[in-house]
């Protein structure tokens, strides 16, 4: 048995034998025939489409945009076009030719420094060390039965070729939170390690692991009893789950839980939770990744289907944030040295008014027939708010001139720099509701990056100061007659949710894999305090 620790990129707990995606070795021999070798690699290539194309036709929207991306790169004169030439020209074999290809490619896109690009990267290398396998007999490898699945790294069309009912869990030797195959983990609900050193060496296919995404631990081979235990803990788990579904659907709270949305993706497990509706909708997954802004039209969409999703909830919807690592390549922002304090959030909106004034009049129009609030990503001075106000009011006056319907909609302000925790009672005499952004403001609170690694120690999530920080930005939206949120992961901590309720927090909004378990925890706060939270239930009334 052996016990290793790890770092978590999903939250979860799993058991099963490993399956092993192995890179086919690459050995640097010409080839015998070029014209054979260069149909070989054709071969491959055409193998990969079709595997892709077959995930394109079940994936829901994110998860399209992600293999669509794959397909294109799959069939790039720089990669596989170049992979072509070498094969022809330099007389080397389809696998070491597919390699420099890849290589020289990543080189090219790397120089550039944009952080999209370089997760493409990853991407591509994932893509060779398919290709390669179908050059190879382990071409037609693939996992049959349930099991953890663990590779040195591994990319969305490593994923693609498995049906995702077979996969119980991730574990990989490079990785991130932040990855696409993060983002794929998350969706399919299974936990996902990485971090762990020459795992190849220390795995076998078949092996059992148990897989702790909690305490951020896995144990290779443990001895019978532990794995009954594993078992019993895995399938406890999942029963639970289910069951919080199922009370969440029905239970009625005071403090409305909300759900965060960072992508399409997530509308449709959204609704099986019957969250109160969206606290916080992260309009950038429509601005990132791609070569230019998404037009008024787009986002109008967009929004518009959101909205209707929700059914007459509900939902509030986030201008515009730019990020450290959310960066849109389009926007030409020029290098900073800190992006975490440089153009970001609604300081881009007022520096890109143009742009400001697109996603505006789209929320406006959307506004028109559904129940929908915006709100403002680091505000800092008042002023900011008064810009904005005055940003909408020219978003109306021009639908107005197009006869376009439109609404003006509540606005809100996100509290998440301590600037804005300041002059709260200012800002709170302005907008109709406060957010309160808590990974931001814990991280401008404590000078501390959460992407840092190797600081860990040091961010605490549960320090006094946000709390205390918190409890001033609630003072000043009840003086002002407003409510205040929180849409910051600390809402669907476990550990933190009492404690914002009792400071008077109106509302969380939550990951959808939290609602479940917020509202239920929401719900039996409530109740142990009938005094406080006595308000009854619409539905009964009826
Ligand atoms: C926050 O900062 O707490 C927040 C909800 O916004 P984001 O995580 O998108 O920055
Ligand atoms: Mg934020």
């Amino acid at each position: 048995m052996l016990k290793t620790d790890c770092k978590v990129a999903q939250k979860g707990f799993s058991a099963g034998p490993v399956f092993f995606c192995r890179k086919a070795a690459v050995y640097p021999d010409p080839a015998e025939d070029a014209g054979l070798e260069e149909e070989r690699l054709s071969r491959a290539v055409e193998a990969l489409h079709n595997r892709l194309s077959g995930r394109l036709q079940k994936a829901d929207q994110a998860e399209a945009e992600l293999f669509e991306a794959e397909i294109m790169i799959l069939h790039d004169a720089g990669y596989t076009g170049r992979a072509r030439t070498l094969v022809k020209e330099e007389n080397m074999n389809a696998a070491e030719a597919l390699h420099l290809a890849e290589k020289q490619l990543c080189e090219k896109l790397l120089s550039g420094g944009d952080p999209y690009i370089k997760e493409r990267c990853e991407d591509i290398r994932g893509m060779t060390a398919q290709l390669i396998s179908l050059l190879s007999e382990r071409g037609t490898d693939l996992p049959r039965e349930k099991c953890i699945l663990a590779g040195e790294e591994l990319s969305p069309s490593d994923l693609s070729l498995i049906d995702p009912d077979l996969i119980l869990g991730i574990l990989t030797e490079k990785g991130s939170p932040t990855t696409h195959v993060s983002v794929l983990a998350g969706n399919m609900d299974v936990p996902y390690l990485y971090g762990v050193e020459n795992l190849e060496d220390r795995l076998c296919d078949g092996d059992y692991v148990i897989l702790d995404a909690y305490s951020g631990t896995v144990i290779i081979d443990p001895p019978e009893e532990e794995r009954k235990a594993a078992e019993e803990r895995r399938n406890r788990l999942r029963r639970e789950k289910k069951q919080w579904m199922e009370q969440a659907a029905g239970c009625f709270t005071k403090t409305k839980v909300y759900a965060n949305l960072s992508g399409m993706h997530e509308l449709e497990t959204l609704q099986k939770t019957k969250a109160d509706g969206i606290g916080l909708v992260r309009s950038e997954f429509l601005f990132l990744n791609r070569e230019d802004p998404p037009s008024e039209e787009d986002q109008f969409e967009v929004y518009r289907r959101i909205v209707s999703a929700m059914d007459g909830k509900e939902v509030v919807i986030r201008t515009l944030d730019i990020d450290s690592d959310k960066q849109a390549g389009w926007l030409s922002i020029p290098p900073e040295t800190n992006p975490a304090l440089g153009q970001r959030g609604l300081r881009v909106s007022l520096l890109n008014r143009e742009l400001f004034g697109s996603q505006l009049r789209a929320l406006l129009r959307t506004a028109a027939s559904g129940n929908l609030r915006i709100m403002v990503p680091m505000v800092t001075a008042e002023w900011e708010i008064d810009a904005v106000a005055e940003e909408i009011k020219a978003a109306a006056l021009e639908l107005e001139k197009r006869g376009e319907s439109y609404r003006i909609p509540e606005l809100g302000v996100m509290i998440e720099t301590p600037a804005s925790v300041m002059i709260a009672q200012e800002l709170a005499s302005r907008v109709r509701f406060f957010s309160i952004g808590t990974n931001d403001l814990t991280r401008y609170t404590l000078a501390l990056d959460r992407e840092v690694s190797g600081l860990e120690s040091f961010y605490d999530p549960l320090h006094e100061a946000v709390f205390r920080m918190i409890a001033l930005a609630v003072k000043a939206a009840h003086d002002h007659g407003i409510p205040a949120a929180v849409c910051g992961e600390l809402g669907g901590n476990p550990a933190a949710v009492e404690k914002l309720i009792r400071l008077g927090v109106d509302e969380l909004s939550v990951s959808v894999g939290k609602i479940c378990q917020v509202k239920k925890l929401v719900s039996e706060i409530e109740k142990r305090n009938p005094e406080r939270f006595s308000e009854t239930n619409p539905e009964e009334q009826k």
